[in-house]
């Protein structure tokens, strides 16, 4: 695939440029621009946003997959920072000790490794929250995190076993993991965030024709928390572009760092300690 757009690329600018006297002066100008269009699709593409978008490309087509809506984000039926429906019961209990035990089940898929990465990232969330993953016993509510086509989860509680899929190819990453994981505490991708608008510029122009719904703005309650360009939950530039031209370009200053984290950022832990009243 990129070979065939850098091709096209370079046909472009000679097109543009086969009459003028300046051609190698403007060549060498579009060379370079095309060099940093590549240094920075290439920076992005071990980004948490990134990797999930890979490896959701064919997913969701399975006949008992559900229905794969805002990128990695499961919808079933009627649902439809923290989402909404945190404010209607979707949080999950909090215990009298002033924990939140989320129960999970962690298929038997898994390799050794890969099984110590998931759990790795479970348990990140009690370091720094009052989230505590623990493997289910009897309890009605839980992640059942399984390998199935691409990464997504479910956002919030959804009742009885819900799954995180956490796909063997492409989708056992650290920062993959706490990923969806968030989702499944309720919230949604940073750059749907109800005051996005004044923090990030949505370029449709340039997003896969289709793919429009996942910039869709939501009515989140953003728990007094500033815009985090370095969310976990942030997508990159080029997310979901069609030509190799941005999607999201941040605002006033459109050459800020966004999407590129790896792991949940400061501000990914306040929010799920303020939505759970973590003390
Ligand atoms: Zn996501």
């Amino acid at each position: 695939m990129l070979p065939f757009i850098r091709i096209t690329f370079t046909f472009m600018v000679l097109c543009v440029h086969c009459c003028s006297s300046e051609m190698s002066i403007d060549a060498s100008a579009e060379a370079e621009e095309n060099q940093s269009i590549d240094d920075s699709l290439k920076e992005d593409e071990f980004t948490v946003s990134t990797l999930i978008e890979k490896a959701n490309k064919n997913a969701g087509q399975g006949v008992d997959e559900p229905t794969i809506k805002f990128g990695d984000i499961a919808v079933s039926t009627g649902l439809q920072n923290a989402d909404p429906c945190t404010a209607r019961g979707c949080k999950w209990q909090k215990s009298s000790d002033g924990k939140v035990y989320v129960p999970f089940i962690i298929s038997n898929q898994y390799s050794s490794r890969e099984r110590t990465v998931i759990l790795q990232g479970l348990q990140s969330f009690s370091q720094s929250t009052c989230i505590q993953f623990r493997p289910r016993t009897r309890e009605r509510d839980f992640v059942h995190i399984q390998s199935r086509g691409g990464c997504y989860s479910f956002i919030g509680r959804r009742g009885g076993g819900q799954v995180v899929s956490l796909d063997r190819r492409g989708c056992v990453f650290f920062g993959i993991v706490q990923h969806e994981l968030i989702h499944a505490l309720g919230f949604n991708h940073e750059q749907t965030r109800s005051d996005r608008d004044r923090h990030v510029r949505i370029l449709y122009q340039n997003i896969i024709r289709g793919q429009e719904h996942n910039f869709r703005l939501i009515r989140t309650n953003n728990l007094g928390t500033p815009y985090d360009y370095n969310s976990v939950m942030h997508y990159g530039r080029y997310a979901f572009s069609r030509n190799r031209q941005p999607t999201i370009v941040p605002i006033p200053n459109s050459n800020a760092v966004i999407g590129r984290a790896t792991s949940m950022s400061r501000n990914d832990i306040l929010r799920i300690n303020r939505l759970y009243g973590c003390r």
